[in-house]
């Protein structure tokens, strides 16, 4: 069996991000892998654009702070340095997919909620990353 050599892991700064990067983790060392953790912002406009007359440039910039000081601190821990993260803006199956082409990725490594019923037909990031990628992809169970 091949292995993979470029792991790319989504990494969403909920508490269950460290079972899906230590899943990750585990298996780059047991493949002899590159690590790489993405974190996606969501674009407020996203949310609230069209509906809410208001410009959102300054929280944006203060989540963009944030969130890019809580992944440093993250990946730390995880012993992956600053060249091997991606913290960019936008819809997070899409830069999922565009940082995995860019990066020659051979497996992205998700957390999936599992989940049914109207929850399932909303869809979920899993699923949206499952849909469409030109690699492998792990989902890992977390939550309920
Ligand atoms: P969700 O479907 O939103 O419950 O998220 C399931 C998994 O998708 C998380 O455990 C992460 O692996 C990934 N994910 C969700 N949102 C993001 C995000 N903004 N950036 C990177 N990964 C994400």
């Amino acid at each position: 069996m091949s292995q993979y050599k470029n792991i790319l892991v989504a990494i969403d700064l909920s508490e269950e991000s460290n079972m899906v990067a230590e899943r990750a983790r585990a298996l780059a060392d047991a493949n002899q892998a590159a690590l790489h953790f993405i974190h996606v912002i969501e674009p407020l406009s996203f949310a609230y654009g069209g509906d809410i007359p208001m410009d959102f440039s300054g929280i944006q910039e203060e989540i963009h702070q944030q969130a890019t000081q809580q992944m440093r601190r993250f990946a730390e821990q995880h012993g992956i340095d600053v060249e091997h993260q991606t913290i960019v803006l936008g819809k997070p199956e899409v830069e999922i997919h565009s940082a995995a082409k860019e990066l020659g990725t051979d497996l992205i490594v998700i957390g999936s909620h599992g989940r049914h019923g109207l929850a399932l037909l909303m869809g979920s990031t899993a699923n949206g990353v499952l849909h469409g990628a030109s690699c492998d992809v792990l989902a890992v169970r977390v939550g309920k």
